[in-house]
């Protein structure tokens, strides 16, 4: 059996393996930043994060200096910073991606793609994107009422689509006929059968309010559920078992339908969609493949189906590691465009029938990079540190058995060949068994409450000694994956996770993060985030690392009254809108952020978005100040009434109430 394998200097920290000289390349290796950042996101000589938002070839603006800015109006974190320019870059990427592969492949049709907006609603986001867009005929793609009134007035040409999927009822129907009406490219998707019913009478001009109709017909579109599935954390969205959809039977029934009415439809496209950040390109293969099989039978059938639309799902790299890992992608925008167009032009050869266009709804990969949310660590807990300061106890057999855990620590220099299960199981077991022992003791009275507490000190000074030795010979091996997630500083970040990053908390999706400064000096630390909502949830303690998750990040030590900023990136897509308002922690601050090289800093801020008050969080839940603070004023006033306070106290304490409403909601870090 080998001796405990615990590294020398126990009380030193956590650190990586120390490099002679630390440069922002090592940050970048370190943050995978070379991976997930793609062309946009680097280190600067600096050591800090910038994002070229054109791609490599064109200027760098430093997050440092947007967020030193921004501090210098008076912002306070948590803000999410919008670089726009980075929006037009995607809509242009994928575009030109679709152009190329239709090119290579010898396709003989377009690709004319849609955003849908339920990933980013606001209205800046969604405008950039249209702008972008133009040359390309790029439209929009809606799934609710709400998101149909808010795109409708974008139809500015008559050849962008508006693709309307989720359930309608007779009042969106109308809206979207009444779009066709003003000659606009609108496709309600049919989701169910029924929906037809609702159709066919705005078709015929039926429903209230709608009499004026002429004979042009009505265009549609059908999802169809298809059998290939996508995979990935979104899975569920696609395949025969999702919630949207006809199957092929329905499909064959709502033609036989369609031919024998007389109501004037246009069957214009065929529509399916298999899921979000799908991660295999071998499925959207086999997926464009079967629906392209469906679209030659309806053209087969007669219908004149001019469009296939293959949804969202086009993914993007949050990881560090490769498909793998959950929620990791298997292709590159390229190898996705080739995949869907090689696919229908080979079935389409095959059949005999002509190439459709191209439509493809993808959300995630157009909008995911271009926000940054930058949250500020304002506090570090360290495991033990106030234990570290006991003096040592009296003397008692516990005592004795800690020390011996020193003692036959193994020095570096003498190492045997490192035996890394042996030592650790067993140093693990001891570390265990005296933790449990130190704590039956002092409930049972036999130890006093100072002998516990440094006990417990040397316990996880012995902890990290096994961790720092495990790295030192490599990577931290499983058995001591839980003392590594134990180890670990704990950051107050000021942000709500359940607010800006729901989807970690509810799917457990990864979205990488550093510190976004001091990136030319190597962190000594290893932490976890904790936010700052009342809720064990509230923290990211599961990170991106090249073969899997790692526990903790690695951190800088905080500087007194020098702030340390983090960057959560690719926070584009579904972030904002679908964050909750846990503990009353409202909408962040935003800037919008565009590229300028006649700036002295490569950019300027458009736009500040100040983020919710109190005021305005609480109006949501229905309290509001006129009534908050006649219910304060009283209970003031009976106190000074009991003399409990002076008058003079009463008012200035109702002053301060009040002038809290227009506080943000968040932990104001410099407040006096
Ligand atoms: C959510 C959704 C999308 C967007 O998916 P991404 O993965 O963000 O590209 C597209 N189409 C439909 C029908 C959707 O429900």
């Amino acid at each position: 059996m080998s001796e405990l394998a615990l590294a020398s200097d126990a009380s030193e920290p956590l650190s990586t393996p120390a490099h002679a000289a630390w440069t922002p390349s090592d940050a970048m290796d370190l943050y995978h930043v070379r991976r997930w950042g793609m062309s946009y996101f680097f280190v600067n000589d600096h050591g800090h994060v910038a994002v070229r938002p054109e791609g490599s070839e064109r200027p760098a603006i430093d997050l440092m200096d947007v967020v030193n800015e921004l501090r210098s109006e008076g912002l306070q974190t948590p803000f999410l910073l919008r670089f726009q320019d980075l929006l037009h870059t995607r809509v242009k990427r994928l575009n030109e991606a679709f152009r190329r592969a239709i090119e290579e492949t010898g396709y003989r049709n377009v690709y004319q793609g849609v955003f849908p907006i339920k990933v980013n609603q606001l209205r800046e986001v969604v405008e950039e994107i249209l702008e972008a867009g133009q040359p390309y005929r790029y439209g929009l793609e809606c799934g609710s009422k709400a998101e149909l009134v808010a795109t409708l007035p974008y139809l500015e040409n008559e050849d962008m689509l508006l693709v309307c999927n989720g359930y309608k009822d007779a009042e969106m129907m109308r809206l979207l006929r009444a779009g066709q009406l003003l000659g606009k490219n609108v496709i309600p998707i049919l989701e169910r059968l029924e929906e037809l019913d609702l159709l066919r009478d705005v078709a015929n001009g039926r429903v209230a309010g709608d009499e004026a109709d002429g004979p042009r017909p009505a265009a549609f579109g059908v999802r169809v559920k298809l059998a290939t599935a996508g995979a990935g954390l979104w899975a569920e969205s696609g395949g025969e078992g999702s919630k949207f959809g006809l199957s092929l039977a329905e499909i064959v029934q709502l033609a036989q339908t369609i031919r024998h009415s007389r109501s004037p439809l246009d069957f214009r496209l065929l529509h399916y969609h298999l899921g979000s950040q799908l991660s295999s390109v071998e499925n959207v293969r086999l997926a464009a493949l079967e629906a392209g099989r469906v679209y030659a039978w309806l053209i087969k059938q007669g219908f004149d189906v001019r469009y296939v639309d293959i949804g969202g799902g086009l993914g993007v790299t949050y990881e560090a590691g490769n498909a793998d890992v959950r929620g990791g992608i298997d292709y590159t925008l390229g190898e996705f465009a080739t995949a869907v167009v090689g696919a229908f032009k080979e079935v389409c050869d095959a059949e005999a029938v002509p190439h459709p266009v191209i439509v493809s709804e993808s959300g995630r990969a157009v909008a995911a990079y271009h926000s940054v949310l930058i949250v500020e660590a304002i506090g570090r807990h360290e495991k033990g540190e106030a234990a570290r300061q006991m003096p040592r106890p009296v003397p008692h057999p516990l005592v004795e058995a800690v020390d011996a855990l020193a003692t036959t620590r193994r020095k570096p220099s003498e190492t045997a060949p490192y035996d890394a299960v042996d030592s650790n199981t067993d140093a693990v077991a001891r570390i265990n068994a005296l933790r449990t022992d130190a704590t039956d003791a002092f409930r049972d009275g036999h130890i006093p409450l100072e002998t516990r507490a440094w006990i417990e000190g040397q316990l996880w000074d012995a902890q990290r000694a096994l961790l720092a030795d495990a790295r030192a010979h490599g990577s931290i091996p499983p058995e001591l994956a839980t003392f590594e997630r134990q180890s670990a500083d704990q950051y107050l970040c000021d942000f709500s996770v359940f607010r800006s990053m729901v989807d970690h908390w509810a799917l457990g999706q990864h979205f990488p993060i550093m510190p976004i400064h001091r990136l030319n000096q190597c962190p000594e630390r290893r932490g976890v985030l904790v936010d700052l909502t009342c809720d064990s949830d509230g923290k990211v303690a599961s990170f991106i690392a090249p073969d899997g998750r790692k526990h903790a990040l690695e951190l800088h030590t905080l500087r007194p009254n020098q702030p340390y900023f983090l960057g959560v990136f690719l926070m584009g897509a579904y972030q904002d809108i679908m964050g909750d308002m846990h503990n009353l922690f409202g909408r962040v601050a935003e800037a919008h952020v565009y590229l300028d090289e006649a700036e002295d800093d490569n950019f300027y801020v458009e736009q500040i978005l100040p983020g919710q008050n109190i005021e305005e969080i609480l109006a949501s839940v229905q309290y509001f100040p006129y009534d908050l603070v006649r219910r304060m004023d009283k209970l003031v006033r009976r106190e000074v009434k009991r003399g409990r306070i002076r008058a003079k106290e009463g008012v200035q304490l109702l002053g301060m109430y009040r002038s809290v409403f227009n506080a943000y909601t968040y932990v104001d870090v410099d407040a006096p």
